[in-house]
């Protein structure tokens, strides 16, 4: 007979067991209820993509032997024009394009507003020339949110060698009535390169390489805004010494196409980053010159010779508190399971002003009105809801889709220090973590199209290391449309950005570049002539298969991890202590108990 003690012990243990089997029980099925309950992105994803290669098929027949891209380009282009944000021309395109979605066959076709953007603003008319010692007609146009010149003005020309607000000071007195040529006049080269180029296989190999650079990048943007602070000070100064106009040479632009009448008209010109506010609104009348007119104007006067130049400006005001619009559509999904979820495919819609933003990006809204026209064409019941998103604002700092993101998905708040509140939204530094809403969870991915009118070529991975065995798989059956690479490394500027920041995956296309940033790219010469058709139809198969793919399979796509950019200057910061032998820095030693 067991003692009193024994008994009590081996109660004890079989009573320990069970309540540790109960809770080991418990514990599996809570696993796996979290299992059940875990946004499938986080589940392990199958090795083999269970492709439907007879859709691969139907995709490309719609989009390469019925394709309509080129008549949605025609319409956006030459029925539209220019769009602008905040302009009436973007406010017809939001609405057109709202429209035919609706037309082809999409449900929930609608406007989204992002919020106030600024002015409204559109150029009439503009000329520019030389009317003394001799006549000439010069290539100019106003730059976006220029005032109206109210008729044309006439006045000696002045060249402002001005780099800071100190070299202003020189000018004091000297320019009423004056039309002010303000910038140094560049070096123009022969254009010995192509302009047009596709990307050849070397070329590729380097894109699929990532590029490692440890060292602190000299931040780009910094210096850009920077001077553009300066511009907006200057621009003022010349409307308080009553200039009558101000005048800018274009940059210049890859393998030196900023020549032969080419212009780029845009911030690199610009007078102040926040020139579309009316609190930050340039008083003068401003033109961005062709740089071969600039210059002749520019030698005449180094060699002290009086320049006549008249202008007119015509342009016209619409409004101070315009708010930005993104246009919408969707294809629901058939799974009862899945339909809750979505994938995005978009581009943005707003271009500068100077011509109809072909490449930039009339080409991206096109081919995903393409996608989404052959998807409605072929009736697939996809099972993830499919939905576009045209976004405005790009061009002065991705509003469209941040403003999208922001009600959606989330967003990281960003610091109101007096300091930050002045910069772009992109600059400012972050005050917290990211906040995410519930609908991020039932985002599968977002594809986006802007880097011009050139095919695809692969993807920019943006990080995503688990997404590349899946992609590879899909682009294999499309090696023949030349879609071949893939590439860890990020790509910026454009609307793919806003969803990678809160932790959805979100892609750019690698694109041939053809004259893209040679002549196209924010330039007069961005007509629906420099769109290329079979390019277009190409890219559009290619975004619908992508689509089609993320609305079809079991899971959605692999994410990185959540973003944390409130660490990052943490995580930057040098170790501390580290170097032997080194003395304890002031701050250390000044502690109490040291
Ligand atoms: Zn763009």
């Amino acid at each position: 007979m067991p003692s009193r003690k024994m008994l009590f012990s081996t109660v004890a243990i079989v009573l320990c067991l069970s309540f540790s089997v109960s809770a080991a029980e418990k514990k599996s099925k809570d696993a796996k209820a979290d299992e059940a309950t875990k946004p499938s992105y986080e589940m392990p994803q199958p090795a083999t993509e269970n492709l439907d290669l007879t859709m691969y098929q139907r995709i490309r027949d719609e989009g390469l032997s019925h394709s309509h891209v080129m008549e949605f380009a025609s319409a956006l282009m030459d029925g539209i024009g220019p769009r602008l944000t905040g302009s009436p021309n973007l406010k017809r395109a939001n609405e057109w394009t709202r429209d035919q979605f609706a037309a082809m066959g999409c449900s929930n076709a609608h406007l989204e507003d992002w919020g106030e953007f600024g002015m409204g603003w559109r150029q009439l008319n503009t000329w520019v020339r030389m009317s003394a010692p001799d006549t000439a007609v010069f290539i100019a146009q106003a730059l976006p949110w220029s005032a109206s010149s109210h008729g044309p003005v006439n006045g000696r020309a002045v060249w402002v060698d001005a780099k800071d607000e100190k070299d202003l000071e020189k000018y004091k007195g000297k320019l009423a009535g004056k039309i002010v040529f303000f910038g140094e006049m560049r070096e123009v080269k022969p254009v010995d390169k192509p302009l047009w180029e596709r990307r050849d296989d070397a070329n590729l190999k380097t894109t699929a390489e990532f590029p490692v650079h440890i060292a602190q990048q000299e931040d780009f943007f910094a210096t850009f805004v920077k001077r553009l602070e300066f511009r907006e000070k200057a621009g003022a100064f010349f409307a308080a010494e009553h200039a009558a106009g101000v005048v800018v040479p274009s940059r210049d632009g890859r393998n030196n196409g900023g020549s032969g009448g080419t212009i780029f008209d845009d911030s690199s010109g610009g007078m102040g980053w926040f020139i579309y506010q009316r609190e930050h609104a340039q008083p003068l009348p401003i033109v961005v010159m062709a740089i071969e007119s600039y210059g002749r104007v520019y030698r005449l006067l180094k060699a002290n010779v009086p320049v006549s130049v008249e202008m007119d400006v015509e342009t016209e005001f619409t409004g101070d508190h315009e708010h930005g619009f993104d246009t919408i559509a969707e294809i629901p999904g058939s799974d009862p399971k899945l339909k809750e979820e979505v994938v995005m495919v978009g581009g943005h819609l707003d271009s500068w002003a100077s011509a109809t933003g072909a490449t930039d990006n009339g080409a991206g809204t096109v081919v995903a009105m393409e996608v989404m026209r052959i998807l409605n064409a072929l009736h697939v019941q996809p099972r993830r809801t499919i939905r576009v998103g045209l976004w405005t604002g790009e061009e002065q700092g991705e509003f469209g889709s941040y403003g999208y993101v922001k009600q959606h998905f989330g967003f990281v708040p960003l610091s109101t220090a007096p300091d930050q509140v002045m910069l772009p939204d992109f600059m400012r530094k972050p005050a917290g973590p990211l906040q995410l809403k519930p609908e991020q969870q039932k985002i599968s991915g977002y594809f986006n199209l802007d880097n011009g009118t050139g095919k695809i070529r692969g993807v920019n991975l943006q990080e995503n290391a688990a997404i590349g065995p899946i992609f590879q798989q899909w682009i294999a059956p499309l090696q023949d449309l030349g879609v071949s690479t893939l590439t860890m490394r990020n790509t910026g500027g454009t609307d793919h950005e806003a969803f990678d920041a809160v932790g959805v995956p979100g892609f750019q296309f690698i694109q041939d570049a053809l004259d893209y940033g040679s002549r196209t790219h924010h330039s007069n010469q961005d007509t629906y002539e420099r769109l290329q058709p079979d390019d277009l139809a190409q890219a559009a198969v290619v975004e619908a298969i992508f689509v089609y793919n993320t609305a079809m399979r079991d899971q959605m796509l692999p994410r990185k991890p959540l973003p944390h950019p409130e660490l990052e200057e943490q995580r930057k910061a040098a170790l501390k202590n580290l170097m032997p032998g080194a003395e304890a820095a002031e701050e250390e030693a000044k502690k109490p108990g040291n």
